[in-house]
């Protein structure tokens, strides 16, 4: 989707990652001015080298849980890491970003009038006992388990943002995003896709956690950001949560199937420990979105998987590899 709107000035946090990446090339493709900010923790500037000679594009090197202050129409919050390991290596720094971080954000689209996006998860449903997840289910998170610092930290940043809503009037959209995957994931990113298509492409062994029947629903990045693009663009009333993924449930074990066979690997599958609190199944209700935002998913995930696969195929060979795909 283009946003066919006067040109806005919008800040992404988190712009330098796997999504915000994306999302700041569509924004510019719609004739935005953009302004990518990101402290680098995974994020990477090679991911947003290419945008650097558009005059609409800037980038600043700067941590959500301090306070800023910038001339914005529009915000989208995506600055939190999103990979299980790397969330949990920084526990407490996980927790401000979504918490502090989120809080100075909704100040910043307060004082200057911006409606908000907050790039919220799946994780809020933690290990779901009700299946698909539909957005008025509360969900089922350990407080203080190993994911705790991402789950309730996403949990209380909605919180936030409906009681800056309800308190002060600030325009918020939430969308609760379930595994995406695609081109611009870091080969170290430490998730099932990124790690299970690099194992398989260097011959390495591929890592099953746990026996492989543990379930999640596959969204390729471009049919993401589409979504991205359509709540923002919604009326005001529409606040959220809406569900944004691809209801195809897989099995992590059929996922790896399809990795090695796409990929003509000879990798051989291993069974590691399931991590704690490793959530058993995992696949959303989209009727929300499909019926206020005219959205679903489009690409399968075989489709999207050889186009993630070609991806780390170049940046194996060559890890200047130009990331501008
Ligand atoms: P990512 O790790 O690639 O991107 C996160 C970005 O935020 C990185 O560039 C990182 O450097 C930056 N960042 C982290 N903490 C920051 C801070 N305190 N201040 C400024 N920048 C900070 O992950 P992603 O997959 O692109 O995820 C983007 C957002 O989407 C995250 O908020 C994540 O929780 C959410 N999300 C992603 C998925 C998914 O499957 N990709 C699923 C659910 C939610
Ligand atoms: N997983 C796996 N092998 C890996 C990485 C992850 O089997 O090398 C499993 C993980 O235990 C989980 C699923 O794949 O059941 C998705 O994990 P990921 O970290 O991608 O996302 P999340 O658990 O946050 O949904």
């Amino acid at each position: 989707m283009t946003v066919k709107t006067v040109p806005q000035r919008i800040l992404v946090t988190g712009g330098a990652g796997f999504l915000g990446s994306h999302l700041c090339e569509a924004l510019l493709r719609s004739g935005h001015h953009v302004t990518c900010l990101d402290n680098f923790s995974t994020g990477l500037r090679r991911n947003v080298r290419h945008l650097e000679h558009t005059d609409r594009f800037n980038l600043i090197e700067h941590d959500i849980v301090t306070p800023l202050n910038l001339e914005v129409d529009q915000i989208f919050n995506l600055a939190c890491p999103a990979s299980p390991p790397h969330y949990q290596a920084d526990p407490v720094h996980t927790t401000l970003t979504c918490v502090l971080g989120s809080m100075n954000l909704l100040e910043l689209a307060q004082r200057h009038g911006a409606r908000i996006f907050q790039a919220s998860t799946s994780e809020v449903y933690g290990d779901p006992s009700v299946h698909p997840q539909v957005e008025s289910y509360w969900g089922n998170v350990n407080s203080f388990g190993p994911r705790a610092c991402y789950d309730e930290g996403k949990r209380c940043a909605e919180t936030l943002f409906f009681d800056y809503h309800k308190s002060h009037g600030v325009s918020i959209k939430i969308a609760r995003i379930f595994n995406t995957y695609g081109p611009r994931m870091r080969p170290d990113d430490g998730r099932v896709v990124s790690n299970f298509i690099v194992q398989a492409l260097k011959g390495d062994d591929i890592t099953i956690y746990g026996d492989g029947s543990q379930t999640r629903s596959f969204c390729f990045v471009d049919d993401l950001i589409d979504g991205f693009l359509r709540l923002m663009a919604s009326p005001d009333t529409l606040t959220g949560p809406v569900n944004l993924g691809n209801p195809c449930e897989f099995t992590v074990g059929e996922l790896a199937r399809h990795v090695i066979e796409l990929t003509g690997s000879s990798s051989k599958m291993v069974h590691c420990p399931l991590p704690t609190d490793d959530p058993r199944q995992r696949r959303p209700n989209i009727s929300l979105a499909m019926r206020e935002l005219d959205w679903q998913p489009r690409t399968t995930l075989l489709a999207g998987l050889k186009r993630t696969i070609r991806h780390f195929d170049r940046l194996l060979a060559n890890p200047d590899h130009e990331f501008a795909e």
